[in-house]
């Protein structure tokens, strides 16, 4: 590869701004100050700029706690993304949130430039378990439960895989509840959508857990890179 690509795609700079690193003379390559910008690196070379060592790691992993207002998407004309809560010298290129939470719930998202992972995490036949907590308006019950635990049909047809429901709360007198509900699918608006169906309406939503990975002491709009270790173990 291209020593100012390598930079560039290390988030050194941008293109022009590592031309200006080599042209000052400030990037060896091997202890060797670089003099052109077309000079090829091979992984195992030693990069420096200035006295920084710069390692390529092809793929990044951020875990991020999403805040409310925020949509999940890499970019968008009017709205904020949560790309855009990356430090930019995070927003490496290609870098996606892994699947959609709407913009009012808050959680767990996983970001990535790594497409691989991301199609394995999404795939339907990978069955990644998430896990929710919500509150809801309404009395969730016991009939609630065996409903999800079935595997329900929503309205349009759309078919659900068995889901399990945990009543952490319940009051009658303000009807509402308080729930955990794991998942393996994430259809467009599931869990808004299987409440809905049984007359009842998520007011909030968030995002505990998605495989082995929960959010740890992230608190909203913070995040945190993975190591490919730890996302080796998400599932
Ligand atoms: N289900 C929803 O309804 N919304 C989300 O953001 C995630 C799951």
């Amino acid at each position: 590869m291209r020593i100012d690509k390598y930079l560039a795609n290390m988030n050194v700079g941008s293109r022009k701004e590592v031309h200006k690193l080599i042209k000052d003379g400030l990037v060896t390559v091997n202890g060797d100050v670089v003099k052109t910008p077309k000079q090829k690196v091979e992984d195992h070379d030693e990069v420096m700029v200035g006295d920084e060592e710069i390692k390529y790691q092809q793929y990044h992993y951020f875990l991020m706690n999403k805040p409310k207002g925020v949509l999940s998407a890499t970019e968008d004309r009017s709205q904020r993304t949560v790309i855009s809560l990356l430090e930019p010298q995070d927003r490496y290129q290609g870098i996606t949130p892994v699947g959609r939470l709407d913009k009012d719930t808050t959680g767990l998202l996983l970001l990535t430039n790594d497409g691989q992972l991301n199609h394995a995490l999404l795939a339907p036949n990978k069955h990644v378990d998430k896990v929710y907590w919500a509150k809801i308006a309404g009395v969730a019950d016991e009939s609630t439960v065996e409903k999800f635990a079935k595997g329900m049909t929503l309205g349009d047809g759309t078919e659900l895989k068995p889901a399990q429901l945990k009543i952490l709360k319940q009051d009658r007198e303000n009807d509402s509840s308080e729930i955990k509900i794991t998942i393996s699918e994430g259809k467009y608006h599931q869990i808004k959508r299987m409440f809905g169906a049984e007359g009842m309406k998520v007011v909030e939503l968030e995002r505990l857990q998605m495989g082995k990975m929960t959010l740890g002491d992230l608190e909203q709009g913070e995040y945190r890179e993975l190591s490919p270790e730890e996302v080796e173990n998400i599932r």
